[in-house]
């Protein structure tokens, strides 16, 4: 079984013609959680797997399962994904690498008419990104149960709250609400390929990064509360001006990740202004932002600095600042056997790897809540950029990083006589 290989073309010629599907000007692409474009790579991936013989189901929050059955259908499958949805103006390479790569060992398995004693399952996860519709990591979240699915159905459009669709609108849109319970059944084991989306790999020459587990972070809505007025005749002595004040705090913001060693992040990416017209001085904002570090002493360390810069800012510009945490993420530590079970598999198949930490969130994180979890990176060239059209991954890291998955996937399934 070791000699077998995925075809490396083969797995580029999907992932291309899927970047083809809301296809930026710049090569990237922008294909938003349950928009249009996001049903039509739903569709191709539907017709795929059904084309490689497997059966589809859809559950209650859109995430897809294509089930190529195993020679024992007791056994809980092992499962293979990760998404097709994008940031806006986003690259071609995360999240719609996984999936391919999934699609890719299944069909190798097809190709040798591999037989497992588990079943198979590749899953398109919906709405990672947490771009269109908010909390990132949706799909995955409700399937362990750390969300309910009315709530997250009832979700509102971020980027078009007035107009938009909620979650369970836009689903029915595009085809995908689905009738199958969500969740509450077993998984034997869950893998995940991700671009890095940072540089460490690439500068280190690092093939396949055996994730070990994660940054910690926390997460807040940084509620800013001035005094709406007149632009014009208001004396500058007398402003309470919402914006001024958040703009102080977000240069802290980005000092604090600054001040915390190579490992230091911060960030302040979203906010919510009003009445944000011209003529007001602008009254109230919702600004979100998060602190993140390998160390949770440090990240503790930074949290309390961003507490003590918000208050200390809010005396000095006669405003009210209060912070509220929504979400907090890792230490996360993947689940051992699939970290030696991935770590083993790379090495016997030659390639260079090392231990790594993501500083994302993945579906493969709420996923330990059910399951052995685990992922492998590959490198992102161009300087690491993601989130960006210029996102890239070479064809081979690629290849590596898949190879590694069907060698695991057969390790967990079984190879049936
Ligand atoms: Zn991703």
């Amino acid at each position: 079984m070791r000699n077998i290989a995925i075809n490396t073309d083969r797995l580029w010629g999907t992932m291309m013609e899927v970047g083809r599907i809301g296809e930026t000007p710049g090569g990237g692409s922008h294909r938003l959680a349950l928009t249009e474009e996001d049903g039509q790579a739903r569709d191709l991936f539907c017709r795929w797997m059904r084309e490689a013989g497997c059966a589809v189901s859809i559950d209650a929050i859109g995430n897809i399962f294509a089930r190529r059955e195993g020679r024992d259908p007791s056994l809980p499958p092992v499962m293979v994904g990760s998404h097709l949805d994008t940031v806006p103006m986003g690259g071609k390479f995360d999240g719609i690498a996984g999936v391919m790569a999934g699609v890719e060992l299944l069909r190798t398995l097809n190709d040798r008419a591999i037989a497992t004693t588990a079943p198979v399952e590749i899953v398109v996860w919906t709405n990672e990104e947490g771009s269109r519709y908010s909390p990132f990591t949706m799909g995955s979240q409700v399937f362990v149960g750390q969300q309910r699915l009315a709530d997250m159905l009832a979700g509102r459009d971020v980027l078009d709250p007035t107009h938009g669709d909620t979650v369970g609108q836009a689903l029915a849109k595009i085809g995908y609400a689905g009738t199958v319970p969500v969740g509450g059944r077993k998984v034997g084991c869950y893998f995940e390929l991700h671009v890095e989306q940072g540089p460490s790999m690439m500068d280190a020459d690092v093939q396949v990064g055996i994730v070990v587990g994660s940054f910690v972070a926390r997460y807040f809505i940084a509620t800013i509360v001035g005094e709406q007025a007149h632009v014009g005749p208001t004396p500058m002595a007398q402003r309470k001006d919402a914006l001024v004040a958040m703009s102080r705090l977000v240069l802290e913001i980005d000092r604090i990740g600054r001040s915390h060693g190579p490992d230091g992040r911060s960030n302040a990416p979203h906010l919510e202004l009003y009445p944000n017209v011209r003529g007001v001085i602008p009254a109230r904002i919702e600004l979100s932002c998060d602190v993140r570090h390998s160390d949770h002493a440090s990240m503790l360390r930074m949290e309390g600095e961003l507490r003590a810069a918000a208050d200390a800012i809010a005396a000095a510009s006669g405003v009210d600042i209060s912070l509220r945490q929504y979400h907090e993420f890792g230490p996360v530590r993947f689940h051992p056997d699939v970290i030696d079970l991935l770590r083993r598999t790379a090495t016997d198949l030659g390639y260079r790897t090392r231990d790594i930490l993501t500083i994302a969130g993945h579906d493969a994180v709420p996923m330990l809540d059910v399951c052995p979890s685990g992922m492998v990176f590959v490198a992102s060239r161009a300087g690491g950029i993601s989130h960006n059209e210029k996102e890239f991954t070479d064809r081979e890291d690629l290849a590596a990083g898949t190879n590694v998955m069907l060698h695991a996937v057969l390790a967990r399934a079984g190879v049936a006589d």
